[in-house]
């Protein structure tokens, strides 16, 4: 299949909503990451962006909307709680699990009686929803298992080829996948943490943190969001956490290290004295947010086989960054 490269520019926009109209599949950028589109309605178009990831078919996409009005249309019960965190963080890197209306297709939400919903705050994105005038499917843009694309290079390199157009937007601005909410009663439950963090949700109602998060579920386990199960936003190399100060990691490296090894560290503070070749992912934990799937990616791109990486913050955005990791290191973490 031929890929065509489009801009952010009215006529580029257009052509990627005739594309969409027609049930093709159009890479998009989006404020989180990258999101491989298609119209929500068509079950063959949403079969298109299955079969360009190689997703398995029980993980359920996000449908994005470019106006909150549009929520009454793909849920026939949408709670009070629910307006107000729209209120709150929309546009924004939010998605709402919410029961699911027959207008969406079973294959767009895995099989799922609940669909999950985001309106983005990317102007691209919503204009691109705006022209089609029908909500848009779209998972991460990445082939399934690498880690998500927040860079067009990285969309290219999964994708081109694999589907219909892809649309160069420039960088990611968050990095990290939304966080993905469900309502418990008056509670907020996080299935998958992001850039909107416990924090901010707890200004609107109680909000639990999902075991999912920062655990490895067993194989048996009720998921609640099923894209946790699989693993996920994985480099190539073999990735361990070293959960410790700057100091237990510098001496925990030179003992450990051998020829293969790399290291994923904040800033070059955290190498001092050690003759290792390291990929930086920022100080901040919106830094980090920002730049860890380019990191994951960049390793991979200079071989490295094994690598020590210094742990991110638990808290706040920093949770999204930690849940990431876990996942990248298939939750091996050294705690010192
Ligand atoms: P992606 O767009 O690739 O970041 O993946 C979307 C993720 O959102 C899925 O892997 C699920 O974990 C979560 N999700 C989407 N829809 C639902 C749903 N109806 N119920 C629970 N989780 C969902
Ligand atoms: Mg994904």
């Amino acid at each position: 299949m031929k890929t065509e490269i489009l801009g952010i520019d009215g006529a580029s926009l257009d052509r990627a909503a005739e594309l969409l109209t027609e049930g093709q599949v159009v890479a998009v950028p989006t404020e989180t990451v990258y999101g491989l589109a298609a119209n929500a309605f068509d079950e063959k178009a949403v079969r298109r962006i299955f079969e360009a990831k190689g997703r398995p078919a029980d993980n359920p996409l996000i449908v994005h909307i470019a106006d909150v009005s549009e929520l009454e249309r793909l849920s026939p019960e949408v709670p009070e709680l629910a307006y107000e965190c729209a209120e709150r963080f929309w546009p924004g890197p939010l998605t709402m699990i919410l029961p699911k209306a027959d207008i969406i297709p079973s294959v767009t939400s895995g099989g799922l009686d609940t669909v999950g919903i985001r309106m983005p705050a990317d102007k691209t994105a919503r204009a691109v929803i705006k022209r089609c005038g029908f909500p848009l499917a779209a998972p991460s843009a990445n082939l399934s298992g690498s880690p998500s694309p927040t860079a067009y290079r990285h969309v290219y390199e999964d994708m081109n080829g694999r589907v219909s157009a892809i649309i160069d937007g420039g960088d990611c601005s968050v990095g990290v996948e939304s966080t993905v909410i469900s309502f418990d009663g008056d509670k907020i439950r996080i299935l998958r943490p992001g850039f909107v963090s416990p924090d901010d949700l707890s200004e609107v109602a109680e909000t639990i943190v999902d075991k999912g998060v920062l655990e490895q579920l067993s194989p048996d386990a009720v998921v609640r969001s099923p894209g946790m199960k699989y693993k996920h936003y994985a480099p190539k190399a073999d990735v361990t956490i070293i959960d410790s100060d700057r100091d237990s990691f510098i001496s925990y490296v030179r003992k450990n290290a051998d020829e293969a090894t790399m290291l994923l560290v904040f800033s070059e503070a955290d190498c001092k004295g050690l003759d290792i070749g390291f990929v930086k992912y920022g100080d901040t934990s919106e830094e980090q947010a920002r730049r860890l799937f380019t990191a994951l990616r960049t390793l991979d791109e200079l071989g490295a086989e094994k690598v020590y990486a210094r742990c991110p913050e638990k808290s706040g955005v920093g949770l999204a960054v930690y849940n990431r990791l876990l996942r990248a290191a298939g939750f091996k973490a050294v705690k010192l």
